[in-house]
This record gives structure tokens, C-alpha cells and sequence, in this order.
């Protein structure tokens, strides 16, 4: 005779009446690894120099489509974002891209920086419009490029860039509304990008919706994700409240009780960001972008976790 199973006391029958969840797929060795890329942003000082180059060192071998170097608010940072592309360009086997806004600078400035990318052998651009400095609106620079897709343009103009532009998942804070911005997006590729890189997100079904809407409005380009490994939280909920990126709460249950612990922390960044780019392998995506942070344990242990190998093992996957 059976013997009546108490929900409350027994632990198998409550296991055993919850969802069940399949696991996600692991991708095949016949099925060729994701392309990658990295961001890096340039140094501000002797120490992080050796940072950002012991960063790039490491990751190096994961072999990724290319590089690209940041462009600080207001092109503050000009002459290091060209100094790192162009040593990127003599020293080592990646391919650069170089962020370039259209923030406090004439046409003639923007286009002559960007010959001088040209000159030093970096043929890819990322076109952005840039953020005005803290606390301000965004108005265009008189006789400035206004907007990314007058850039991409004005690029298109100067020499054959490859071009990449910016999205927005979760809409761009400052657009009128979601259409206009996904009209926004159309209108630079269709001046001359060929690719889009997403603003980080952590929620995945949020990335996935967007490229259905990418798709609706007659997008074809590749919308590649932005992915942020998180090892400082609080650092992450602050930047994102500027730039329009939303950290759902199960975020903050993850990383809660590990402010003084930052290895924790790591570990549980590593988790959450491994978890987001198998859910996107799952779903089909096959490229990634990877804010580093100039910082690459995690970048390298998510694009591992991906199926990418360092170069001389390749294959392997
Ligand atoms: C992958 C990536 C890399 C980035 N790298 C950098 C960097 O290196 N340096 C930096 O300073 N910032 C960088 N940013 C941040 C970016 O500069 C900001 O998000 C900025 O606010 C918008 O740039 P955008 O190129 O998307 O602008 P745009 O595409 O020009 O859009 C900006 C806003 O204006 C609206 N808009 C566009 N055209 C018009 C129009 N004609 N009339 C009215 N509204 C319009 C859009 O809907 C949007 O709301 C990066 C962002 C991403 C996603």
C-alpha cells in the first residue's frame, strides 16, 4: 500500500512537483566558435597603461574579429584612444577599431582625426555621437557632425571605414520614443554601418525582443550583443542608471551580502555573465561584444565557456 506523501515534510516530493527546467544546449564541436570582440578604454596613467596592455596580451590569443578603443566624453581622450589603436597596429596581430564621437568638434576636426586613423593603418571606426559632459543636454557642436548617423556619413566621406554604430535594447534615454530610435538605428546602417553593437543588458529576453523589432523595421545588419561581466556591483547599478540600462532585481539578490567580498563577487559576476551568453548561444547568436573594462579574467572564462580556444589550441573546442 502506498503510504500518503506530506508535501510539507518530504523533500523529494517537493523537488519532484516543481517546473521542470531543460538545460541549456552546449554547442557542438562541428559548429565553428562565436566571433568576438573586445572593448578597451584608453589609459589615464602609467599603471593602468601596463593594465590595459597586460589585458590585451591575454586575450590576444583568443584570436577576436577586432579590438576597439573608447573615446572619452567630449574626445577627451583623442590623443590616447589614437596612441592605443595605433600600438594595438604595430604590435600586435588584432585588427583595431577606433571610437570616435561627434561631441565639441567641427566636421573638419572629426574628419581629420579620422584620416589620421586612416594614415596610421586603422580601418575600422565605431561612429558615435557621444555623451555631453555630466549634468548638460546634448546639443550638436555648431558646424559639428549632430548625430552618429550624420558621422557615419560624413566618414563614408572621408575613407572606406568599416563602421560600426551603437544600439539601444532599452532605448536610448534621450529618444523621443522606442520607434524613433529604432529609426534612428536604420538610419545609420543604411548611411554606412555595417554592424551594431548593443548597450550592455542583463536581461536576455529584452535583447531578443529588440532584434525582432530590428527585424520588423527592415534591419538586416548584425545587432551584436553588448555583454558586461559584472565584478563590482555597485559600482555597475550607478552606471547604469546614467546610461539607461535597467539591472533587473534578481541581479541584486545574486550579488547581495558580497560588498566586502570581492572574489565572491567575481565569481558570481562570472556566473551570471556565462549564464546570459549560453542563453544567447542557445537562442542562435553567434557574436559578442565584451566591455572589459580593461580587465580580461572574465572575458576570457565567458569566451572559454563559448567554445573559443586561445590560438594555439584551436580546434580543440
Ligand atoms: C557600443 C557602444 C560604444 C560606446 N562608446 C562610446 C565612446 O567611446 N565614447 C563616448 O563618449 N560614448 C560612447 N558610447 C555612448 C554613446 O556615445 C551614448 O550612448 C550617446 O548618448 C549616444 O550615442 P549614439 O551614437 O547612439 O547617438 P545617436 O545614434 O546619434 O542617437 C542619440 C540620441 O539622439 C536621437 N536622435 C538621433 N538622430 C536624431 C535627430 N536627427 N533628431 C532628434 N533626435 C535624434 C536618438 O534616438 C538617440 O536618442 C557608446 C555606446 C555604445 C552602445
Amino acid at each position: 500500500m502506498d503510504t500518503p506523501l506530506d508535501p510539507a515534510s518530504d523533500t523529494l516530493h517537493r523537488w519532484l512537483t516543481g517546473p521542470r527546467v531543460p538545460g541549456l544546449p552546449v554547442r557542438t564541436a562541428d559548429l565553428p566558435a562565436p566571433k568576438l570582440s573586445f572593448e578597451f578604454s584608453p589609459p589615464r596613467t602609467e599603471a593602468l597603461e601596463q593594465q590595459l596592455w597586460a589585458c590585451i596580451k591575454r586575450l590576444e590569443p583568443l584570436a577576436p574579429r577586432f579590438v576597439s578603443v573608447t573615446y572619452g566624453a567630449g574626445g577627451s581622450t583623442q590623443a590616447r584612444t589614437h596612441a592605443t589603436v595605433s600600438r594595438i597596429v604595430q604590435e600586435t596581430s588584432l585588427v583595431p577599431a577606433a571610437h570616435l564621437t561627434c561631441v565639441g568638434a567641427v566636421r573638419e576636426a572629426v574628419d581629420q582625426v579620422a584620416r589620421d586613423y586612416w594614415n596610421a593603418g586603422i580601418r575600422h571606426i565605431v561612429a558615435l555621437r557621444g555623451d555631453p559632459p555630466q549634468g548638460t543636454v546634448y546639443t550638436p557642436y555648431p558646424g559639428g557632425y549632430p548625430f552618429a548617423a550624420d558621422l557615419v556619413a560624413g566618414l563614408r566621406e572621408v575613407a572606406d571605414f568599416e563602421i560600426s554604430v551603437a544600439a539601444y535594447p532599452e532605448v536610448h534615454p534621450a529618444a523621443s520614443n522606442p520607434m524613433a530610435d529604432l529609426e534612428n538605428l536604420k538610419r545609420k546602417l543604411d548611411a554606412g554601418a555595417t554592424r551594431a553593437i548593443t548597450q550592455y543588458f542583463f536581461d536576455t529576453s529584452t535583447y531578443l525582443r529588440f532584434l525582432d523589432l530590428c527585424l520588423a523595421a527592415g534591419i538586416t545588419a548584425p545587432i551584436v550583443p553588448g555583454i558586461m561581466p559584472v565584478s563590482n556591483y555597485a559600482q555597475i547599478v550607478k552606471f547604469s542608471a546614467m546610461c539607461g540600462a535597467s539591472v533587473p532585481t534578481w541581479m541584486g539578490r545574486l550579488f547581495e551580502g558580497t560588498e566586502e567580498d570581492p572574489e565572491t563577487r567575481r565569481m558570481v559576476g562570472m556566473v551570471i555573465a556565462a549564464e546570459q551568453v549560453r542563453l544567447l548561444q542557445a537562442n542562435g547568436v553567434d557574436e559578442f561584444h565584451f566591455y572589459t573594462l580593461n580587465r580580461p579574467d572574465l572575458t576570457y572564462a565567458i569566451a572559454h565557456v563559448l567554445g573559443v580556444r586561445a590560438a594555439a589550441s584551436s580546434g580543440s573546442a
